[in-house]
């Protein structure tokens, strides 16, 4: 990925921080949204980028961000909707190029999908690394229905 992108992150929980603070020292324009001031403190030091305080489900909140100027939302608090919400706002209204949002729901990921909005599912993920663990050694990539598939 390039490292010169303006990205706006949604979250700056465990894993909004993290990426906020990877991107941002990464090289990338950040701005991070959150509804709870505290939460900010999770940004390291270095984080050189902006961070707002706001609903992310509001269009003023967005606004400020300045969405339309975004190469890239990243949709990361623990709520499907919220994250839906805005990842819909995002392509729709602000027509950014590209849209990642995490879905715990995985019978939720098609109507991202349908959106061009990209998920990221930790209940799919994490069940692909436990199959992966527990797999005898020989075994190969099984040609059954993945856990995506199957969860969904
Ligand atoms: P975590 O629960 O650690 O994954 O972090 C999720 C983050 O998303 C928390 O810091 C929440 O305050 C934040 N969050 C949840 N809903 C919203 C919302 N509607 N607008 C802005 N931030 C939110």
């Amino acid at each position: 990925m390039a490292s010169d992108l303006y990205i706006i992150v949604i979250g700056c929980g465990r894993l909004g921080s993290y990426l906020a603070n990877q991107l941002s020292s990464a090289g990338n324009a950040v701005v991070v949204v959150d509804w709870n001031e505290r939460a900010f403190s999770n940004l390291s030091p270095e984080f050189s980028g902006f961070r707002i305080e706001g609903d992310a489900v509001e269009s003023a909140v967005l606004r400020q961000a300045k969405l339309d100027k975004a190469d890239l939302v990243l949709a990361t608090t623990r709520k499907d909707n919220v994250n839906l919400m805005v990842a819909q706002v995002a392509k729709v209204v602000f027509s950014v190029p590209r849209v990642l949002a995490r879905v715990f729901n995985p019978k939720r990921e098609e109507i991202y999908r349908r959106l061009g909005v990209e998920t990221i599912c930790p209940t799919t993920v994490a069940a692909e690394v436990f199959l992966r663990a527990t797999a005898p050694p020989s075994a190969g990539v099984s040609a059954g229905v993945s856990p995506a598939e199957a969860l969904r």
